[in-house]
Formats: C-alpha cells, structure tokens, sequence
C-alpha cells in the first residue's frame, strides 16, 4: 500500500487554551528537523488541530516512520492514504481496496469514522459510515461491525481530497523539545548519563552537554565515542552544544593536594562548578547528570548530598532510583548502548583510589578543598577559557 502522508496524533495534556500554538509550532519544528535527513521530499503543516505530512513523490517508508518515532510529543503515527474525491462509488471501491490490502485477514471487526471538513459534501457522516460499512461487508462477509472495540478503525476524511487511515504507529510521548528551557548534561562516555539525557529531553528540554576529558591519560578515541553518544542523543534532542573541557591539569592538582579517598568527590564538585559555569552562561536552567543512588561510592546519598553542595542550579538525576538493568534496557532502546559499551578509558578511572570514601562528609571536604587554594581558581578558568565547543547534530 503506498501512503502519500501521515497524520500525526499528539497527546491533549498540557496543550490545552492559549500555549496550544507553542506546542504545535515545536512539533512542526521538530518534526521537520527529525526528517531532514530522510530521502523524500515532505511538507509539514498543522491544519485543524492536527499535523500532517505530505510526502511529495518517491520516500524511504520505513525510514521516514523511524524518524517520526523519535519526535517526542507525538503519540502516535497514521500512515495516511489519500484519495482524489471522484464520486462515492469509487471512493467505496477504493475504500474496499484499502481494507483488502491493509487486512490479508478478514476475520476482524471494524468502524467507519468518518469527518467532514468539507462540510459541502453530498453526504453526512453518518451516511458515510453506513454506507461505505455496507460496501465493506458485502464485500468481506467474514468481517463485521462492531461499534464499541472493534479490531479496525477506519477514519475517513472528507477534505479536499479524502483521507483514509486506520493504522496508528505508538510515538515517543513526552512533550516537544523546546517547549521547555534547556538544561546541561554531564555526559560521560558510560551508559547512564546519554539515557539521562534523552529522559529529561523527552520532556521537552533542549540539551547542551559538558564532557570532561584527561588527555594525554584519555585518548582522542575516548572523546570520539561521546562525540558519537552525543549524536545518538541528538536525533531526539535536537542538536547539541558539547563542551569539552580539558580537566587533566585540575585533576592532577586534586591528586598531589587531597587525600586520596576523596579524589571522586572533589573531582566531581569541581565537574559541576565547570558546567555550571557554561549552563549559566547560556540560559540553562537546570542541570542533569546519570546518577543513581548506591551505584558506586561516588553515588551514596552522603556522596550525592557533598556533589550537590556545589550547585545553584537544580540537578536532575531522572535514572536516580532506576536500577542498572532498567537503565540499560533504555539505552538499548534509544541505541546508544553499544557505544556506550566500547572500552575507552574514562578521566574518573584513572585517578581513583582504592577506598574512597562512601559517607562523605561535606565540611570536610570543603577543608580538603581549601588545601587547593592556591592555584585552583585559575586553573578552572584556564579550563573554561580553553574549552572546545562542538555543535553536534544526528
Ligand atoms: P555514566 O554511565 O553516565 O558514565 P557512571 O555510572 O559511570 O555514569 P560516574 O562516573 O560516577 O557514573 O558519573 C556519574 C555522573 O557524572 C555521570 O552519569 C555523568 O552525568 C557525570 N560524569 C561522570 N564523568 C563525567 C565526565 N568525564 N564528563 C562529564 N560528565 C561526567
Ligand atoms: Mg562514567
């Protein structure tokens, strides 16, 4: 069956009164953004509370569905086939055409829904459903009608041409990116923080993201690899604003000034006072980070509670109570788990101790921070004045 548009259903919660135009004018954006890459040619319009597709000529299908499946603020996706209005008699043998094809199995229940935006049409909508019910019938007695549950609801459109759909592919959800601010993401080249991202993004934040890397004690390929991640995230997100920031210099002047066991927490303290710096520089109003409670030391409420102590902006930790395996089965779904798995050295291994410190005590860390005085201040600006700033897009 070839389909000539899609119909695109999004969820009535929260788009009600007068923002109802913001979230349909980001859905479009998004939307266009998403199919960008996508062979075709495809015009992308609101029209009556709804948002349409139109695919001019040859398109890639399936491709075009996998990318609509990733605009978040979409809850479903109607393949759409359209019908020049020649007349109720063909219209019923196309419609008969459609449900031969779509269905190879007749044994189904089924509802005419039909809607009228051409109200000048010689039939109502009533009829319509009657009478293309009947044509259905009679030509598929195995099937037949059922007004409540049926298997197949089959929506009709009179427009100008007439609308025939009655598949609905599940959307991603959430809510459309740019209704809702823009918050920095900590993205480590580990597994938690790209599905971190991606949680926080569905709700309809931009993401701009800090990655910290140790070079020459972490490779090119290990910045590579969250250059990639960061990719991955983006065919959700929208494009993305990395900093990479070089943090070998700090993290060497924690190891010979503080004792060993609080390395991860001073290091991490020091990671949040650096993005928080870039976030507040443009606007973000809120931090994430792909922490979860207990997952390793640096991660104990005691330790959550001393990294917090740093921050103004609020820090949104959406996998906070997700357990490994939950974390996981979401960044196999959104494909970032295979890189996320490739073995590159990350800057927080090299410089861990063998014992750190589980219950952290936050006034002792702020003395063991004070041993840091005297270089730590410039050397955070030497980082922030010679970060690398890379625009990623999918
Ligand atoms: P992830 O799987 O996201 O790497 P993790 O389990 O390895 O997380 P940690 O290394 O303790 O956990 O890091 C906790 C969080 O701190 C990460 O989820 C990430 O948000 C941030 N983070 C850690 N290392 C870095 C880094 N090198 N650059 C940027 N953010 C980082
Ligand atoms: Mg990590």
């Amino acid at each position: 069956m070839r389909f000539h548009t899609f119909l695109l259903k999004y969820g009535e919660i929260g788009i009600k009164g007068k923002n109802r135009y913001l979230f349909e004018d980001a859905l479009v954006r998004q939307v266009r953004y998403a199919l960008k890459d996508v062979e075709g040619t495809f015009n992308v319009y609101k029209s009556q509370a709804r948002i349409y597709v139109d695919c001019e000529g040859e398109y890639d299908y399936d491709d075009t569905v996998e990318h609509l499946k990733r605009v978040f603020g979409l809850v479903g996706i109607c393949p759409v086939v359209r019908m020049e209005d020649q007349g109720f008699d063909q219209l019923k043998k196309d419609v008969v055409a459609y449900m031969d094809e779509v269905y190879p199995d007749k044994k189904l229940s089924f509802k005419v829904e039909a809607r009228r935006a051409r109200k000048s049409y010689p039939k109502t909508s009533m009829e319509i459903n009657c009478d293309l019910g009947e044509a259905i019938l009679d030509a598929f007695p195995e099937t037949h009608v059922d007004v409540h549950k049926p298997d197949v609801m089959l929506h009709v459109e009179v427009r100008n041409e007439i609308y025939v759909y009655s598949q609905i592919i599940p959307g991603a959800g959430g809510m459309p990116v740019g209704t809702n601010g823009s918050a920095m993401l900590l993205l480590s080249g580990g597994i938690d923080s790209p599905v971190a991202g991606y949680m926080i993004s569905k709700r309809g934040v931009g993401l701009e993201a800090t990655y910290f890397h140790a070079p020459p004690y972490t490779s090119e390929r290990a910045k590579q690899k969250v250059v990639d991640l960061a990719k991955i995230v983006a065919r959700y997100s929208g494009p993305i604003k990395l900093h990479v920031v070089n943090f070998t210099d700090i993290q060497l002047y924690i190891y010979d000034q503080c004792p060993h066991d609080e390395l991860t927490i001073i290091m991490r303290r020091y990671m949040m006072r650096i993005a928080e710096h870039f976030a507040k520089a443009d606007g973000c109003l809120g931090m994430i980070t792909g922490e979860s409670i207990g997952q390793v030391a640096s991660q104990t409420m005691h330790s959550l509670a001393a990294t917090n102590d740093v921050c103004t902006l609020p820090v949104y930790r959406p996998v906070i109570g997700f357990d490994k395996q939950e974390i996981v089965d979401i960044s196999e779904k959104i494909d970032t788990y295979e890189t996320s798995i490739q073995p590159y050295e990350d800057c927080c291994t090299i410089f861990v101790a063998k014992h750190p410190v589980t219950k952290p005590n936050i006034e002792v860390i702020r003395r063991s921070e004070e041993k840091l005085a005297e270089k730590i201040d410039a050397m955070v600006q030497e980082a922030i004045d010679t970060v690398e700033v890379i625009e990623v897009t999918p």
